[in-house]
C-alpha cells in the first residue's frame, strides 16, 4: 500500500532471516491479520492514503525538503494515529503488532496536529515563494497577506481608472523582476502618456509598447514589496521552525514510519495468503525440507489468467531414518516438462519463509536454510571477460566452494555449454562433491540421464522426473514430479512445438534414431563402472584404508611443522616460506 511498505518487503525479501523465533514472530502477525480481515481492511485503508513518512522526513533533515514534506509528515502522523487507535482498542497482540501500536502510540502526535493546522491544504513543492501557511495559523501573517492582497486590489483598480482617463482600453499594469511594476501601452496609443511626462515617468520603450510608471504606482509597489517580504519573511520562519522540531523529533516518526511499514507489509501478506491459498510453514532448526503441494507462486498466477490449472508438487528434501544429512534430488525429465519451474518454486518458498512469509503449499517444514545458492539460466559477462559456459563455472565454482549441509542448492542444468562428454564428467563429479562435501539439501536438474545411475551408489541422492504422456507422436506434460528417471528429454518433439521447420525435424528424428541405434550398450552403466573420475572418487567413499604406521609418521612430522606456524603473525613474504618449508619437509619425508 505504501512507498515504505514496498521497502520494506523488498528489504525483507532480500535478507530472510534465520533465526526461528524472529521468523515465528513475523509469522505470527501475518496469522493475526489474516484471521481478523476486518481490522486489516481498516487499517489498509489507512495506509493507502498515508504519504511516506520516512522519505519526507530525510529530506527535511538534509535541509532539502519542502512544504509537502511538513504536510506529508502531518497527514502520515493523522494516519498513525487512526491506526493506533484501531489498534489500541483491540488486546492481546503478537509480538510485531505490539511492537508497532506502542511505536504510533508515542510518535509525535501532537507536532503532527500543529503541522496540519500550519500547512495550508495544497502547499507549493517550494518553501522559496511562500503562500504554503494556512490562514489562521499566524496573526502577523495573516495581516500583511491581506495588506498584500489589498494592494492588488488597488493596483487592478488603478489600471481600470487609468484606462478609463487616458482612453487607452489596452492599458496593462504589469510586473516584472528588473522593473517592478509598471504600466504597458501599445506605441501607437501611448500620446496621453508622452503628453505628461510630469505624471508619466518613461521606463521603457519595446518593439510595439511603452512602458511608464507613476509616484503613486511606485508608492503602491513599495508597499505592496515590503508586505510581500515581510510576509514571506515569516513564512520562511515558520518553516524552519517546524523543519526544527520534526528533525528534533526525527527518531519517533522514523519509528512510526517503521511500524506504519511493518503493518504494511504484514497486512499485505496476510491479503496474499488468503487470496492465494498460502499456508503457515513450520520452520526450525532442523535439516527438513519437506513441501507438500508446492507451487511456484509467480508462475501459478501468471498461469491463472490464461485458465490452465498450475499443477502442485511435492518435495522432500531432508534426512531419513538411514542418515543424518540433507539429500539431492536429481530431476531428469522432458523439456517444457516443469523442472525449473519446481526448482524455483522450492528455493522461492524457502526465501519466502525465512522472510516470515505463508508459503505457495499446502503444508511446509523447512530447517533454517543458512544459505541459498543457485545456478539458473544462461548469461554470458562478456564485458568482464566471460563467456557462457565461464559464468556457469564460475557460479558452480561458488556454489562447490561454499554451500554447507545447512544450505540449499538448486542447479539447473550445469555442463551443457561445453562439449557433452565435458559436460557429464562435471555435472558428474558436482554431484559426487554436493554430496559428499557439501552434504547440502539439494535439487539438480539435469538432461545427462546417465547420471541417474549414480543413485546406486550415493545413499542420499534420489531421482525423481515430471510425467509426461506421449499421444499420437506427441508429448503431453502432465507436470507431476514423480519419483523415477526419465530416458528420453523429447527435445525434438518440443523443438517441432516451437515451430522448427518441418524438414529439420524429421531429419532430426531420422539422426536420433541412427545415433540411439549405435548406442546400444546401456553407457550409465558403463560409465559408473569405467569412468575414472568415479573410480577415483569412489573407493575414499566406500573404503578409507588404515594410515600405516610409517604414514601417520611421516604426517606427524608435518603436523609439528605446520602447528609451529602461526598465520596470524606472519607477512605475506613469511607465509610464503613457510609453505616451501613445508613442501621441502615432506619431500625429505618421502625419500627417506
Ligand atoms: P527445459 O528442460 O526445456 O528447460 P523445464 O523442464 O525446465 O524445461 P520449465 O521451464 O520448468 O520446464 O517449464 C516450462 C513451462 O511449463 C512453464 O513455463 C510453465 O508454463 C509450465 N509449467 C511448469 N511447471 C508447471 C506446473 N507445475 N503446472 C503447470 N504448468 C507448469
Amino acid at each position: 500500500m505504501t512507498g515504505a511498505g514496498s521497502r520494506l518487503l523488498a528489504s525483507r525479501l532480500a535478507g530472510p532471516l534465520t533465526d526461528p523465533e524472529q521468523i515465528r514472530h513475523r509469522q505470527d502477525t501475518i496469522a493475526f491479520f489474516a484471521s481478523d480481515t476486518m481490522q486489516r481492511e481498516d487499517i489498509r485503508g489507512l495506509l493507502k492514503s498515508a504519504p511516506d513518512m520516512s522519505r519526507a522526513l530525510s529530506r527535511l533533515a538534509v535541509d532539502r525538503g519542502g512544504p509537502r514534506d511538513l504536510q506529508s509528515i502531518a497527514f502520515a502522523m493523522k494516519s498513525a494515529r487512526e491506526i493506533a487507535g484501531l489498534l489500541a482498542s483491540g488486546g492481546a497482540y503478537p509480538q510485531e503488532v505490539g511492537f508497532a501500536v506502542q511505536k504510533l502510540e508515542q510518535a509525535p502526535h501532537a507536532l503532527g496536529e500543529k503541522l496540519g493546522i500550519a500547512i495550508a491544504e495544497e502547499p507549493p513543492l517550494l518553501k522559496r515563494d511562500g503562500g504554503f501557511v494556512a490562514p489562521g495559523y499566524n496573526p502577523d501573517l495573516d495581516e500583511l497577506k491581506a495588506l498584500r492582497d489589498q494592494s492588488r486590489k488597488v493596483i487592478a483598480q488603478m489600471q481600470a481608472d487609468l484606462a478609463e482617463e487616458l482612453g487607452i482600453r489596452s492599458l496593462k499594469i504589469k510586473h516584472n523582476n528588473v522593473l517592478g511594476w509598471f504600466m504597458e501601452a501599445p506605441t501607437a496609443q501611448c500620446d496621453p502618456m508622452k503628453d505628461d511626462p510630469a505624471r508619466f515617468i518613461h521606463r521603457q520603450t519595446m518593439a510595439g509598447a511603452m512602458r511608464f510608471t507613476t509616484t503613486e504606482l511606485a508608492d503602491l509597489e513599495s508597499k505592496i514589496a515590503s508586505a510581500g517580504e515581510r510576509a514571506l519573511a515569516i513564512e520562511l520562519e515558520i518553516f524552519n521552525e517546524l523543519t526544527k522540531a520534526v528533525v528534533a523529533a526525527g527518531g519517533l516518526i522514523k519509528a512510526a514510519a517503521e511500524a506504519l511499514a511493518i503493518l504494511d507489509v504484514s497486512t499485505s501478506l496476510a491479503v496474499l495468503a488468503e487470496a492465494e491459498n498460502y499456508s503457515r510453514p513450520t520452520v526450525d532448526g532442523s535439516l527438513a525440507f519437506t513441501i507438500e503441494g508446492g507451487r511456484h507462486p509467480v508462475v501459478e498466477q501468471a498461469l491463472r489468467k490464461s485458465g490452465e490449472p498450475f499443477v502442485a508438487n511435492n518435495a522432500n528434501l531432508g534426512p531419513q531414518e538411514s542418515y543424518e544429512n540433507g539429500q539431492i534430488w536429481l530431476i531428469t525429465g522432458p523439456n517444457m516438462a516443469g523442472k525449473s519451474t519446481f526448482l524455483r518454486q522450492n528455493a522461492l518458498i524457502a526465501v519466502l519463509a525465512q522472510m516470515g512469509s505463508f508459503v505457495p503449499a499446502t503444508n511446509a517444514h523447512i530447517g533454517v536454510v543458512d544459505r541459498l545458492f543457485s545456478r539458473v539460466g544462461a548469461a554470458d559477462d562478456l564485458a568482464r571477460g566471460r563467456s557462457t559456459f565461464m559464468v556457469e563455472m564460475v557460479e558452480t565454482a561458488a556454489i562447490l566452494n561454499q554451500a554447507t549441509d545447512r544450505s540449499l542448492v538448486i542447479l539447473d542444468e550445469i555442463g551443457r555449454g561445453t562439449a557433452t562428454f565435458d559436460g557429464l564428467s562435471i555435472a558428474w563429479a558436482a554431484i559426487e562433491h554436493l554430496h559428499e562435501t557439501n552434504r547440502s539439501r539439494s535439487l539438480f536438474a539435469t538432461h545427462y540421464h546417465e547420471i541417474t545411475a549414480l543413485s546406486q551408489r550415493l545413499e542420499r541422492l534420489n531421482n525423481a522426473t515430471v510425467r509426461v504422456k506421449e499421444w499420437k507422436g506427441d508429448v503431453v506434460f502432465l507436470h507431476e514430479i514423480v519419483e523415477g528417471a526419465a530416458d528420453r528429454s523429447y527435445g525434438i518433439q518440443v523443438a517441432k512445438l516451437a515451430g522448427l521447420p518441418k524438414t529439420v525435424v524429421s531429419r532430426a528424428q531420422k539422426i536420433l534414431k541412427q545415433l540411439e541405434e549405435q548406442d546400444t550398450n546401456k553407457p550409465s552403466e558403463k560409465l559408473l563402472d569405467d569412468l575414472p573420475l568415479f573410480a577415483s572418487f569412489s573407493q575414499p567413499l566406500e573404503t578409507i584404508p588404515e594410515p600405516e604406521e610409517e604414514e601417520s609418521f611421516v604426517s606427524n612430522e608435518l603436523v609439528e611443522l605446520l602447528d609451529s606456524f602461526d598465520p596470524d603473525d606472519m607477512t605475506p613474504r613469511q607465509a610464503q616460506e613457510a609453505l616451501y618449508a613445508l613442501k621441502q619437509k615432506h619431500k625429505e619425508l618421502s625419500a627417506s
